[in-house]
């Protein structure tokens, strides 16, 4: 037997202040693991991505999943959720890490998560807020208008629905100088009600347990003995980590950096209209997103920082502050309307070519499912396709661009 992980005694902090999602309908409870247990496949993280992942391999597989506090209490309370098919980065920056034919294919790739999140609710009901919205890229700087006009090209020659807007035709409500529109370029939904959809509706309710956390990880003849921090043992053939950016149990692939999102939710702005609730993402560096919530709260962020193990409340205070300056900038003329009610801030992890590190590790047994980047939903409705795929021995898609194993 060998011990493979074991959990740093230092806690860090992952998430901060007043998450919005998760304030006012509450997951139903699941009980924490009071005895040993045998399961094919443990999944470590009930957060959206834990909860994706164990919805669809549930569909065929033995699998159990665990998470160390609430399921949903972690990043995923404080996501801002703006489901887009494009990537963080333009594609023309792109190519130094992917071919032009591999951009296409994650494009692609994230419109069809959107149509499958989209038959999941068509299938379970919309208790999460889900709308499809189409999303707008816009540039407020004279010198960032050719990489929009580019990115549009793009967009076009690759047969993607876009429209390039500039000072003159902008029809939105506030000034920019060039955007990038998608009419089906994107969906919203509330994170926390859409990861208690699935753990409420997925097949193994038996095999669910909250407030356990896996503290060391020992290999065996026959796969792994994961302990809980109360001694209870769950025997597994396999790993998957799903622990966000949580990285106390074991150490991180290299290729992902961490870092924190700041946001601001709004009370309800009644008088603010946003063109067809377009979801609205600009080219500063750090960049900036905005939504509108179901009663027309503005939920607004960016001014990503480093991760740090503890989160400062300083710098945390003057992030708002800045989000709260910048929206108003953004709308001036609803200036006395703009009243923030909550702020918060959360831990994620980014990539050199914007895609999340899911698939198998370097031991055939442990897989990763941390999704990474702005587009971290998406990347796992697609992720848990390709984990179907690779635990029957299949090759699927895409696999090397998601891999652990890869170099950027
Ligand atoms: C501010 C912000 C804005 C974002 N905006 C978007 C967006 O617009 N669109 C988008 O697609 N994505 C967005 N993301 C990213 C997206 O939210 C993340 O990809 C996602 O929330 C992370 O979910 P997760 O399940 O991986 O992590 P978490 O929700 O953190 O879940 C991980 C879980 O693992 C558990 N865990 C950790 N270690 C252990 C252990 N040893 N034993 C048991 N359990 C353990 C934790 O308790 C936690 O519940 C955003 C993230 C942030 C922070």
């Amino acid at each position: 037997m060998k011990r493979l992980f074991r959990r740093k005694k230092k806690a860090q902090e992952y998430v901060k202040g007043d998450p919005f999602f998760c304030q006012f309908e509450r997951l139903k409870n699941y009980p924490y693991l009071n005895s040993d247990i045998q399961t094919d496949i443990l999944i470590i993280g009930g957060g959206i991505i834990g909860a994706i992942t164990n919805f669809y391999l549930s569909k065929h597989f033995n699998v159990t999943m665990v998470d160390k506090s609430r399921f949903g209490f972690g990043c995923t309370s404080c996501a801002t959720v703006l489901l887009e098919y494009q990537l963080d980065d333009y594609a023309e920056d792109l190519l130094e890490f992917m071919s032009e034919e591999e951009i296409v294919q994650t494009y692609k790739m994230g419109l069809s998560s959107i149509e499958k999140i989209q038959d999941f609710i068509n299938e379970y009901g919309n208790f999460c807020h889900f709308s499809k919205r189409p999303s707008l890229l816009y540039t407020k700087n004279i010198f960032g208008e050719s990489a929009i006009e580019k990115e549009y090209n793009f967009r076009i020659k690759h047969g993607f629905n876009a429209k390039l807007y500039q000072k003159e035709n902008n029809p939105f409500n506030f000034d920019f100088q060039a955007g990038l529109f998608c009419q089906d370029g994107g969906a919203e939904f509330n994170p926390y009600l859409f990861a208690k959809q699935l753990i409420e509706n997925s097949t193994n309710q038996k095999n669910l347990f909250e407030n356990t956390e896996i503290s060391t990880i020992t290999k065996t003849e026959n796969g792994f003995i994961a302990s809980t921090n109360f001694h209870e043992k769950i025997f597994c053939k396999k790993i998957i980590f799903a622990t966000g950016y949580n990285f106390e149990l074991f150490k991180p692939p290299t290729i992902c950096t961490n870092n924190i999102s700041y946001t601001i939710v709004t009370k309800p702005v009644p008088n603010l209209k946003i063109l067809q609730n377009t979801l609205l993402q600009d080219d500063k560096k750090p960049y900036h997103y905005l939504r509108l919530l179901p009663d027309n709260r503005i939920i607004f962020g960016g001014e990503d920082t480093k991760f740090k193990a503890q989160i400062s409340a300083f710098v945390a205070q003057r992030k708002y502050k800045k989000l709260e300056k910048e929206l108003i900038n953004l709308f001036p003329m609803h200036k006395d309307e703009i009243e923030v009610e909550y702020s918060f801030c959360g831990a994620f992890g980014e990539t050199d070519n914007n895609l999340g590190i899911i698939g198998k590790s370097q031991d055939p047994n442990i897989y990763y499912m941390l999704s990474c980047g702005a587009n971290g939903v998406i990347n796992a409705m697609y992720g848990a396709e390709m984990l179907i795929d690779q635990l029957n021995n299949k090759q699927p898609p895409l696999s090397d661009l998601f891999s652990p194993q890869r170099d950027n």
